[in-house]
C-alpha cells in the first residue's frame, strides 16, 4: 500500500518507522531539517565560535512500556541518554531549590530520534503539503505551489491540530472535532558564549515570569559544541504575543533572564530568537489518534493527548496498532 506521511516531527517518525516493512511510505516534511519540534539548530558564530540548541524539546520522559522499548536499542547506542545535570524550580525572585526530574535526550542533539526512527525511509524535505484531494486513484497531494506531489492509498498527517485542519478534506469525518483541542505558542531565545557560565543547574523550571525554562544546552551529554543557553518563555504569556514584534519579545526576554540569572546577553558570542506559533498542548483532544478508516485518512501528534514528546509517540504507535489490527 502507498501511505504518505505528512510531518517529520516524533509522530510521523514513529509512524513511518512502523510502516515501512510493510508498506511503500514516503514522509513530506516542509523544512529542511529533520524532527520538527524535537529540533537542534547548529550556528557558527563571526568569530568561529560552534554552537548547537535544541531550540524546541529540552528533554523528554520515559514513562510509558513502549517508549521503553522503542528506545532500549537508542540507548545502547548512546543516541538517548540520561541528563543527569542538576535541575531546579526558579521563584520570581531568581531564588533556586532543586527538582527531581528523571530527563532523556537524544545525542548529539535532540534531532537524532526522529532521524534514527527515518533511517532508509524516503523523507521529501521543503515539501509543504497544501491540499489532499480525492481522485480516481486515491488521495492526490499538492503543494503550496499546486504542484501534484503524488497519489496515495492512505494519508497520515502528523502536523498541529490547526495545521491538520487546513489540509485535511472536508470529508475526513473527526475534522469538526479538531477545533476543540488549543495549542499555546513559545518564543526561543538561543545564546552561545566564547567562556563557559559557571552556573549551579543545567536547567531551570522558572515560576511567575516570562520565561518558563532555563537550559544550559551544552550540559546535556554528547554535546561537543560551546558554552549554549536555550531561554524559553512560559506559554501562556507568549500565547497573547504571538503576533508582536520579535525585537520587542527578544528584549523583554534578555532582560529577564538579566533579572533573573544576572546572565548577561548582550555578552553572548552568538544570539539568535525564535517563534514557534504552536508550541505546547493546553487542551488536548482525548483521543490518541484521529482515524477515518473507510477514507483511508488518519490523523496522529502530541496534541491527541498531551503536549509532550512522549505523547507523540504514543499517538503515533496507538495509530499502528489500529492499522495493523486491521490490515
Ligand atoms: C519550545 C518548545 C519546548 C518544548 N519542550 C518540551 C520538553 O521539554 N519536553 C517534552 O516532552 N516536550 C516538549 N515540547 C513538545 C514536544 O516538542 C512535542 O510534543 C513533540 O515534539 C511533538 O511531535 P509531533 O511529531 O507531534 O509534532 P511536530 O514535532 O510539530 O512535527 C510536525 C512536523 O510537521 C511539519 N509540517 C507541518 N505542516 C506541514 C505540511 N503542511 N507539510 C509538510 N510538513 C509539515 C513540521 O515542519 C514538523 O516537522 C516542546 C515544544 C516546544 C515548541
Amino acid at each position: 500500500m502507498k501511505i504518505a506521511i505528512i510531518g517529520s516531527g516524533l509522530a510521523g517518525a514513529t509512524a513511518a518507522a512502523g510502516l515501512a516493512p510493510r508498506h511503500d511510505v514516503t514522509v513530506f516534511e516542509k523544512s529542511r531539517g529533520t524532527a520538527g519540534r524535537m529540533c537542534t539548530r547548529r550556528r557558527q558564530s563571526a568569530e568561529g565560535g560552534e554552537y548547537a540548541f535544541d531550540h524546541g524539546a529540552q528533554y523528554f520522559t520515559i514513562r510509558g512500556e513502549k517508549f521503553a522499548r522503542a528506545l532500549a536499542p537508542l540507548k545502547d547506542q548512546g543516541i538517548v541518554q540520561r541528563w543527569d545535570a542538576p535541575m531546579v524550580d526558579m521563584a520570581a525572585t531568581g531564588a533556586t531549590a532543586p527538582r527531581q526530574t528523571e530527563a532523556y535526550v537524544a545525542c548529539p542533539g535532540m534531532t537524532a530520534l526522529a532521524k534514527s526512527f527515518l533511517d532508509g525511509i524516503t523523507v521529501r524535505h521543503e515539501v509543504e503539503i497544501a491540499a489532499i484531494r480525492r481522485d480516481q486513484q486515491g488521495w492526490r497531494l499538492a503543494d503550496k505551489s499546486g504542484h501534484d506531489k503524488g497519489c496515495f492509498d492512505r494519508v497520515i498527517t502528523a502536523i498541529p491540530a490547526a495545521q491538520t485542519m487546513a489540509i485535511m478534506p472536508d470529508d475526513f469525518a473527526p475534522k469538526p472535532r479538531l477545533g476543540a483541542v488549543k495549542m499555546l505558542a513559545c518564543f526561543t531565545l538561543m545564546l552561545g558564549y566564547d567562556k563557559p557560565i559557571d552556573l549551579p543547574y543545567g536547567g531551570a523550571f522558572v515560576e511567575g515570569s516570562p520565561l518558563g525554562f532555563i537550559a544550559v544546552n551544552s550540559s546535556k551529554p554528547g554535546r561537543k559544541s560551546g558554552f549554549s543557553l536555550v531561554v524559553q518563555a512560559n506559554n501562556s504569556w507568549a500565547e497573547p504575543r504571538v503576533e508582536h514584534d520579535p525585537d520587542e519579545i527578544n528584549t523583554i526576554m534578555r532582560d529577564e533572564l538579566a533579572r533573573l540569572t544576572g546572565i548577561d546577553a548582550a555578552a553572548a558570542q552568538l544570539s539568535s530568537f525564535h517563534r514557534w506559533r504552536y508550541a505546547a498542548t493546553e487542551t488536548p483532544l482525548g483521543e490518541a489518534f484521529c482515524s477515518d478508516d473507510a477514507a483511508g485518512l488518519y490523523a496522529i501528534g502530541d496534541w491527541c493527548l498531551k503536549g509532550r514528546v512522549e505523547a507523540a509517540f504514543d499517538s503515533a504507535t496507538a495509530l499502528l496498532d489500529h492499522l495493523h489490527a486491521r490490515d
